[in-house]
């Protein structure tokens, strides 16, 4: 066993790839371990779209997006490579919803500008939706789509680039923690780290075994289509903005999201908390029959048939916690072991300020933002 890396980060998706990013560009040596290789389709982080907002029910979610913002036109500048497409974004439900009301408290609490719209005002400037005359909406204009997977792969040869060790196709089989030094086994290599950024999504619990710990995060298999348009040009980004319902059916959040004509050549809708939940050693890759035909009917309903058949869809996972909030924190016991699981099917946006946090917290001990949401405490209460 050679080098002593100042930090090992297990898992080269979203999380791992930004913290890797923020690691390196503060001159750490940083080994970045990854069981498939970058931008593989078996996790959260693949696909050419994840939307971007400011729209969130609470203020810490609207100022960390805030942040977020200009980190990924950095990343955009530095890599020369378009990531980020500003679209607008059209929050849609009936007026009552608490969530809904919620957002526009705490995006006026931040200082964020929004325009609400009445049913007839959207159906003018928006005329691909088909609404109630009850509805209401929130145009907000700094909503963009991420191009996900370029981000990870930007991210993670950008960190290369600054001298970080990537190794794919290596599968973390062993985490020991001694006087202050970590031993990681991938199999076939040891390695050691000063510090370890746990960065595995939905894996996070097979890794943190190996530290006698498990936390209530449950993996969720989602999924996505893409629907031919009749007329392309209408849904195309300057004219069709993202798009989120909150309500649709027995929840008061999100029901279901979309997206310009981007990816694909098509429109990408989806529901959001709709899949199962699943045993990652059992998992397919299969669309689930009946959460794709509540997407169609919903889409049938808002927009009749402007949209005509799914051309393609995907599976993707969430990793949520009971309540939704992230989980950054140091491991009990274990200063420099950081558990960074950011997601719960909202933590792309916040990638790029979140590898840094996770950074900070792995080599400084402390985040220069409050992580006081995130802490795995709440979790272990919750277990308890
Ligand atoms: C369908 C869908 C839609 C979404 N839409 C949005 C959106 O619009 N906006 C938004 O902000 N967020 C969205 N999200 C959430 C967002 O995509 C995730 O929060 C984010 O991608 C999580 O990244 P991650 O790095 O934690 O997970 P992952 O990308 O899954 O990365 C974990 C990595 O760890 C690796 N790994 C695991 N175990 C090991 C091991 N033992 N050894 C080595 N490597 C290991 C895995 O292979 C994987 O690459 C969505 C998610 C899904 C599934």
């Amino acid at each position: 066993m050679s080098e002593i890396y100042d930090c090992c980060v297990i898992g080269a998706g979203a999380m791992g790839s930004a913290t890797a990013y923020h690691l390196a560009r503060n001159g750490k040596s940083v080994l970045l371990l990854e069981q498939f290789e970058v931008g593989h389709e078996n996790g959260s982080s693949h696909g050419n779209s994840r939307v971007f907002r400011l729209s969130y029910e609470d203020t810490f979610y609207v100022s960390l997006a805030r942040a977020a913002k200009p980190m990924w036109l950095e990343l955009e500048a530095q890599s020369k490579q378009k990531l980020f497409y500003p679209t607008g974004g059209l929050d849609l439900a009936e007026p009552g919803s608490p969530v809904f009301q919620d957002c526009m408290k705490a995006m006026k609490a931040e200082g964020i500008e929004y325009e609400v719209l009445n049913a007839s005002q959207i159906r003018s400037r928006f005329p691909q939706f088909h609404i109630n005359d009850s509805m209401i909406g929130i145009y907000q204009d700094d909503t963009a789509v991420l191009n996900a997977v370029e981000c990870v792969k930007v991210m993670a040869s950008l960190a290369c680039k600054s001298g970080a060790v990537l190794k794919e196709n290596s599968p973390v089989v062993g985490l020991k923690n001694r006087a202050g030094v970590a031993e990681i086994s991938t199999g076939a290599e040891n390695y050691r780290a000063r510090s370890v950024v746990i960065n595995a999504g939905a894996w996070a619990n097979g890794i943190l075994a190996h530290l006698n710990l498990q936390l209530p995060l449950q993996a969720r298999k989602e999924q996505y289509q893409f629907f031919a348009a009749r007329d392309p040009d209408i849904f195309k980004p300057g004219k069709m903005p993202i798009f989120l319902e909150y309500g649709c059916g027995d929840t008061d959040i999100i029901g279901m999201y979309g997206f310009p004509l981007l990816e694909m050549n098509a429109v990408k809708v989806a529901a959001h908390q709709r899949g199962p939940y699943i045993d990652l050693s059992e998992r397919t890759f299969e669309l689930e029959v009946d959460g794709a035909a509540d997407v169609e009917q919903y889409v049938r309903q808002r927009f009749g048939d402007a949209l005509g058949e799914v051309v393609a869809s995907k599976t993707c996972l969430y990793t949520n916690t009971p309540d939704q909030h992230f989980v950054i924190d140091k491991i009990p016991g274990h200063e420099n072991i950081i558990l960074s699981s950011p997601c719960s099917g909202h933590g792309f946006k916040f990638a790029i300020v979140i590898g840094k946090m996770a950074a900070e917290l792995a080599t400084e001990g402390r985040s220069s933002r409050s992580l006081s949401l995130f802490e795995i405490s709440r979790l272990m209460a919750a277990q308890s």
